[in-house]
């Protein structure tokens, strides 16, 4: 475990704590969320090493990376998802001039297969071995480790990153790397939970989209619009992503209560998934997606 010292955005040293949690799925780990006393930013403290940070990735109960079906929640979770494929498809055709795709954090490709169906020239990068050679048998492409080692230069017309962003640990580094495959006309479109959001505050440090310690970084969107901006890139727009304040609610409240799940916890999590859509303005939903592109 290190104690991160500076602001991944800024740089700057100064910071006051804004919230202590722990990790809710594997063990009892207390962690920070530092707040920089600069530039705004919210970011997890200390971090474990990339090496030990794979024991928190193990478990079936982290539905968005290895696709399980288990429990009513997941089930709903997954239903949502489905129906979100459409959606995420119309949002990439609309934003981008051309017709070749990378997905950064590939997962279990699904998004990457029903892009193909379409049409699609597309390309997919995935850290994770076992997902990685799943996505090459079933698509037949060749899916990179890491963004170094896909080797392309402006190439893509659009580039996403669903909630991936916040788990990266070279962030400048890496962003530098994907702004270079990036056509100068091209759509790099990023999502991530937002800890604006009414459902981040009613559940303060029970909000499962903290999830920590595996996401390093709580952005809110001028945290994107500053990060960005160190790239000369600019957020053009900023689209919710609707689905995700119930999942993340219904979870939310289950930690809540000790990890229970009961038809109560169900209840109040639709309901309190629902208020935040609810009374969300344009910018402050559970998770939202950024639409960037070079100045
Ligand atoms: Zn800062």
């Amino acid at each position: 475990m290190k104690e991160i010292t500076t602001c991944p955005i800024c740089n700057s040293s100064e910071k006051t704590t804004f919230l202590k949690s722990r990790n809710f799925r594997i063990n009892e780990v207390v962690f920070d969320i530092e707040e920089c006393s600069k530039c705004e930013f919210r970011y997890t403290s200390p971090l474990p090493s990339v090496d030990e940070i794979g024991e928190y990735y193990a478990t079936d109960n982290y539905v968005s990376h290895t696709g399980t079906k288990k429990g009513l929640v997941n089930k709903l979770f997954h239903t949502a998802r489905f129906f979100t494929l459409r959606s995420k498809f119309n949002l990439i055709k609309r934003v981008s001039n051309g017709k070749k795709h990378l997905d950064i954090g590939a997962g279990n490709g699904v998004f990457l297969e029903f892009v193909k169906e379409k049409g699609w020239d597309v390309s997919g990068i995935e850290l994770d071995d076992q997902s990685r050679s799943a996505i090459e048998n079933r698509l037949g492409i060749n899916i990179a480790k890491t963004v170094y080692d896909n080797q392309e230069i402006e190439k893509y017309d659009v580039i996403t990153m669903w909630h991936v962003l916040e788990h990266v640990y070279d962030l400048k580094k890496d962003i530098e790397t994907i702004k270079q495959k990036l056509k100068s006309d091209g759509a790099l479109i990023v999502a991530v939970p937002n800890c604006d959001s009414y459902d981040a505050k009613k559940y303060e440090k029970y909000w499962a989209a903290y999830d920590l310690p595996i996401h390093l970084y709580h952005f809110r969107p001028k945290n994107i619009q500053d990060l960005f901006a160190q790239f000369d890139m600019e957020v053009k727009e900023i689209q919710p992503m609707k689905f995700d304040s119930y999942y993340i609610s219904l979870v939310s409240e289950k930690y809540k209560n000790g990890g229970k799940n009961s038809l109560g916890v169900l209840f109040r999590g639709f309901y309190n998934g629902l208020i935040s859509n609810l009374k969300a303005k344009s910018d402050s939903y559970s998770s939202q997606i950024y639409i960037i592109r070079k100045k």
